[in-house]
């Protein structure tokens, strides 16, 4: 059997935990499975390395900053093959460049192309667990470059799915997926099964468990995908096209912080001008979500949008710029704002879903600065402030709690 194991940076955050996960791995491969490790960086050191670049430079440039994030990866999967080394097990670390896992050119949020398998393949037919750093790929220009934050989980899949593994698993630092992050709703309930839909929105509405991308990918090539902790030996959840389990009308709350609504206020009222804008944002890169345009009057109109908050100054330039042939009066930014979804098949086929959440947050005072809604999620832009409250009456009027 093939199997891929991603590690999360908790479960290799220091000395004790490389070994705990080397020995993990180790129990597979004695087992007589061929071993694929994809592992990110140790603890938070992505987060130290970005504060360590804008020291230096308040706005490092896309490229050196993945120059430099790489390194974090890198020093896990060296640390990871030593472990394995000293419990007598032959084990060989390999990078983006030297799998060769092939990106498009995008630094900072590149997608990957192709994976050549050659070299893994090889030393695992010298029965070698094969180490490899997420998160990261090489583009036409021979640079490194990285899959966006959380992008290891997207790595381990797409190994998966290249070398057509058996199973991959990806180990965390929480038993599984919950009903929200039982870090912020504390009667958040373990799901045993989820379906890849499910996944792919709460992932993409900011349950960070897994990267949106892994799960879209999964869903592409079938990779059936188990999430449990690197902590114990519980089951964890699978995440797969369909689940036994009765749909439920909701199946979980997933909350994004990153996020900046912007509003552009005075514009013409005329054909062309939602165009220039968001072309604008497109062509400097920026992904626009909810879009609120209000009713004309005296000729002017105002677009509200938001957008991830991490791309803040760039949105805010990229409008600068077009301010006067757009003949808008002013634009504010709000950074202070979050998203809170709710997610689930079920509610395709039920009317007033939607008003369940409203009522909810009513009932708890929180007010709602815009809403979109999906035929299987609605989404509501509140006070960041408000995110633990709103998430915690949301999950529990919905009956999702253990
Ligand atoms: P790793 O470093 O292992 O990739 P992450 O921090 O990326 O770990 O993801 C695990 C975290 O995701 C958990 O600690 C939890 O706080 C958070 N999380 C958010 N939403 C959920 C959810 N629905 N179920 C489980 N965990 C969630
Ligand atoms: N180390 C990277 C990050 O912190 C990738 C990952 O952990 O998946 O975003
Ligand atoms: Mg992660």
């Amino acid at each position: 059997m093939l199997v891929v194991k991603k590690f999360g940076g908790t479960s290799v955050a220091d000395k004790d935990r490389i070994m705990n996960v080397a020995r993990r791995c180790i129990r597979d491969y004695q087992a007589g499975n061929d071993v694929i490790v994809v592992l990110s960086a140790m603890g938070k050191q992505t987060d130290v390395l970005i504060d360590m670049a804008k020291e230096i430079n308040p706005n490092p440039g896309r490229r050196e900053l993945d120059m430099l994030l790489t390194t974090g990866e890198q020093t896990s999967v060296a640390l990871m093959a030593m472990a394995m080394d000293v419990l007598g097990v032959p084990a060989v670390s390999l990078n983006a460049y030297q799998v060769a896992m092939h990106t498009t050119s995008a630094y900072g949020n590149a997608r990957l192309k192709r994976i050549d398998t050659e070299r893994i393949r090889h030393e695992l037919d010298s029965r070698k667990i094969v180490i490899v750093t997420g998160f990261q790929g090489v583009n036409k220009y021979d640079d490194y470059t990285t899959l966006g934050r959380g992008g290891s989980d997207t790595t381990a899949v797409a190994l998966a799915a290249a070398l057509h593994a058996d199973k991959c698993e990806i180990y965390t630092d929480v038993d599984g997926v919950y009903t929200a992050d039982p870090r912020i709703v504390k009667k958040a309930r373990k799901m045993k099964e989820i379906t890849y839909d499910e996944m792919l929105d709460l992932a993409t509405l900011g349950a960070g468990v897994l990267h949106n991308r892994s799960v879209e990918l999964a869903k592409k090539y079938g990779v059936q995908l188990v999430v449990r902790s690197s902590l114990n030996e519980e089951e964890g959840t699978v995440v797969k096209e369909d689940v036994k389990v009765e749909r439920m009308l909701v199946s979980g709350v997933a909350a994004d912080k990153n996020v900046t609504r912007i509003s552009v206020v005075g514009l013409q009222d005329k054909p062309g001008m939602a165009f220039r804008m968001f072309d604008a944002l497109a062509k400097a890169n920026i992904n626009v979500d909810m879009i609120l345009q209000s009713i004309g009057r005296d000729n002017t109109k105002d677009i509200s949008f938001t957008i991830p908050r991490d791309m803040t100054d760039d949105a805010l330039k990229a409008l600068e710029d077009k301010k006067d042939a757009l003949g808008a009066q002013d634009i504010k930014c709000k950074t202070t704002v979050a998203k809170v979804s709710i997610v689930g098949a079920g509610m395709m086929s039920n009317p007033g879903v939607a008003a369940k959440m409203f009522e909810c947050l009513y009932n708890s005072n929180i007010n709602i600065n815009m809403i979109s809604t999906s035929e299987i999620r609605v989404t509501v832009l509140i006070d960041e402030a408000d995110v633990e409250k709103a998430m915690n009456a949301v999950h529990e009027s919905f009956g999702l709690e253990d």
